[in-house]
């Protein structure tokens, strides 16, 4: 098996009591199978508190929140579950987080989560991105791995045009030109020195309403999108470019629309700078509002081709409005 992952991957440690932000506030996280069963059968007050808190949704379950916090997450800001009945105890969604896999059958990736502050703090700090390969590399024979092999190639590209002048134009035009490779057509080369300035004036506010009507996880977001304060792309942002390539580009394997991806990911880097304020702390609350919805990151493709706030031509003006920074 082919194995992949950041050279900084395994920088990651959890903070946890000097978290700022905590992955054990606000969500109700899932609990594999495994994991219920046991809590379930636990004795005791420990036991008695999981019962308490453990509910069904649609064939999943879910450890509840109290008082907008995991009902485990103790005042020192460590796991229960974790002090009293070790690492093991600890369900899929916790011991993997902030951590990523991504199986693409010939091979797998690895990654981190920009919603955790830490992996944050680490992924928005990199001035560039680097694979660390292990294991056999798989032979292209068929369409399908032809097809990664395109998409592994044009995400190294991709990469690179985060250096451009305007990644955000850069990158929506070398999306278009690789959707039109997967869709059979010919390769005529893709040239970044022949993408136009585009004159004219983003709408901020049609663009953040595709936001404001998003499923919104806490009052903080809320207020966030109801005062934009407009910044100019800095290296964060290109960081964050990198991080957003490295985790989609490739699911376009599943269903070959690429561009549905490129236009979030630039979204969502362009929504971090029209919101302004610091960098890294935007970048995590966005994640954790959008990337860690599913229902948000659907709406968000869909919406790709519908949502007049989300057309090329909007994000194209906006992104030179943040290369401008003005
Ligand atoms: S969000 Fe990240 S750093 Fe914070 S407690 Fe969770 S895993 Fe640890």
């Amino acid at each position: 098996m082919w194995i992949r992952k950041p050279s900084f991957y395994d920088d990651f440690h959890c903070i946890a009591a000097q978290c700022p932000d905590s992955c054990c506030k606000e969500w109700d996280v899932a609990v594999d199978g495994e994991k219920a069963a046991l809590y379930r059968s636990l004795p005791g007050e420990l036991g008695d508190r999981l019962r308490l808190f453990l509910q069904e949704d649609e064939g999943e379950t879910y450890l509840t929140l109290e008082n907008g916090r995991c009902p485990m997450w103790r005042s020192d800001g460590l796991c229960r579950i974790q002090a009293e009945l070790g690492e093991q105890a600890l369900c899929k969604t916790c011991r993997e987080f902030p951590r990523l896999t991504h199986d693409y059958g010939g091979f797998v990736e690895f990654g981190l989560e920009l919603s955790c502050p830490e992996a944050a703090r680490i992924l928005l700090s990199r001035e560039s991105w680097n694979w660390v390969c292990d294991g056999e590399k798989p032979a292209s024979d068929d369409r399908e791995e032809e097809t990664m092999a395109l998409l592994l190639q044009t995400r190294e590209e991709a990469m690179g045009l985060t250096e451009a002048e305007n990644p955000i134009a850069s990158l929506l035009y070398y999306g278009l030109y690789v959707q039109e490779l997967l869709d059979g057509g010919a390769e005529t080369g893709f040239d970044p020195e022949s993408i136009p300035d585009f004159p004219g004036n983003g709408d901020v506010e049609v663009f953040l309403d595709v936001f404001r009507r998003l499923e919104i996880l806490t009052p903080a977001w809320e207020n966030r999108l109801k005062h934009p304060c407009p910044r100019r792309l800095q290296k964060e942002d290109r960081a964050m470019l990198r991080y957003f390539i490295s985790r989609y580009w490739l699911q376009a394997i599943s269903d070959f629309d690429l561009i549905a991806r490129v236009k979030f990911l630039l979204s969502c880097v362009l929504l971090v700078c029209v919101l302004g304020g610091d960098a890294l702390e935007t970048a995590q609350l966005m994640s954790k509002e959008i990337e860690n919805d599913a229902q948000n990151v659907d709406a968000l493709l869909d919406g790709a081709y519908t949502l007049p706030g989300l057309t090329d031509a909007n994000l194209l003006a906006l992104s030179e409005m943040v290369k401008n920074g003005s």
